[in-house]
């Protein structure tokens, strides 16, 4: 595992391992494991000092430039452990991918894909004890990369610190897989084409919560976004991609630079082709949507991420009025969805599109 590595490997020492919290009470991203990886950049010697080392603190200047100007990306992956113990990752080089997207767009460094791929697989690999294995607990990977150049002035930083941190999760429907009621808002937009609204930088997570907020204490789960400029076309539900199944066929909004690029996103819709479902990637109005449900014919809604993987929506409120989608139960399609992908995800399931990358 270690051979070729070019990476600085500094183990935690005995009384630097931590105790592992217990399997049934995970929550989602509180606990941390042992080791993280880090490297550093600037404009002399580029990516450097790169090191899998004992999770610990950053001392950062209070002027370091993500705390005002927001240069922060980040990506979001998991870890699964199949029934003999092995290890598995899910299309983790998309990921890798896709942070190079976001770092261009935010005038951050690339990183190099093959060597970040290698320290991911080690660094899993090192704190593999810590991957759950009751039913539906993974572990969570959180690659981030910040500005850390201490300089008032709003310009590319000239120093970064890319980042990789895990935590043990638990399942993330802890009362079962389940429907959830979502508040479509025509108050606030999540993000604009032209804006960055399809990477994932920090400032579109912090522009979010007001709707969060208000939607949570009407009762909602999460929020449905419309697109900004006509508060017509369907965008995305919380921090999740979104299809809808109208009369048999799977329709979910086009990927047009308002919306970020899901990874489940994109397994789902390659899943559902296979499967022979009719596909459709295109703009889908609001109002669609609730004639569809008012007609009978909208049978099933829901949102696809990392972190969920397939959360079902049983339950719209759009201007104060309140639509239920499959009798506010998960529907077949969603529930099929979701059993195959965690079946491919921990190994159980042959993976006919090479997604899954053992570890070790
Ligand atoms: C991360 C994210 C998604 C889901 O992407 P996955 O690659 O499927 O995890 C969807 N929408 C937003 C806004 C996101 O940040």
């Amino acid at each position: 595992m270690w051979e070729n590595l070019e990476i600085e490997l500094e183990k935690a020492s005995g009384e630097q391992l931590k105790e592992k919290p217990a399997q049934d009470s995970l929550g989602f991203g509180v606990h941390f494991t042992d080791h993280m990886f880090l490297m550093k950049w600037n404009r002399q010697s580029g990516w450097h000092d790169a090191k899998i080392c004992p999770y610990h603190e950053f001392r950062l200047d209070p002027a370091a430039m993500v705390f005002h100007y927001g240069q922060a990306i980040f990506e979001g992956l998991k870890a699964y452990k199949g029934d003999g113990g092995q290890v598995y990752l899910f299309r983790p080089e998309d990921n890798i991918e896709r942070m190079n997207v976001s770092a261009q767009r935010m005038c951050m460094p690339r990183l190099p894909v093959a060597k970040v791929f290698k320290a991911l697989k080690a660094l899993v690999y090192l704190d593999r004890d810590w991957i759950p294995t009751i039913a539906g607990a993974t572990m969570y990977i959180r690659p981030t990369m910040i500005a850390v150049e201490p300089v008032l002035g709003v310009r590319p930083a000239g120093e970064y610190y890319f980042y990789i941190i895990m935590c043990p999760v638990g399942a993330y429907y802890p009362e079962g897989f389940g429907p959830t009621k979502i508040y479509v808002t025509d108050k606030y937009v999540r993000s604009v084409k032209g804006g960055v609204g399809h990477v994932k930088t920090a400032g579109n997570y912090a522009a979010s919560i007001m709707a969060a907020e208000e939607a949570h204490r009407a009762g909602y789960t999460q929020v449905l976004w419309l697109d900004a400029c006509e508060r017509k076309y369907v965008e995305e539900v919380g921090t999740s991609n979104i299809f809808f199944m109208i009369n048999d066929e799977l329709v979910t909004p086009p990927l047009g630079g308002s919306i970020l690029p899901g990874i489940t996103r994109d397994s789902v819709i390659r899943l559902a082709r296979e499967w022979g479902v009719n596909v459709v990637e295109r703009p889908i109005a609001i109002d669609e949507v609730i004639a569809a449900s008012i007609q009978g014919n909208l049978t099933e809604a829901f949102g696809t991420g990392t972190a969920a993987v397939i959360s079902p929506i049983g339950e719209l409120c759009y201007q104060g009025r309140k639509y239920v989608i499959s009798g506010g139960r998960t529907g077949i399609f969603a529930q099929r969805m979701f059993d195959e992908l965690q079946a491919i995800q921990s190994g159980k399931q042959e993976d006919p599109f090479k997604w899954i990358t053992r570890v070790g």
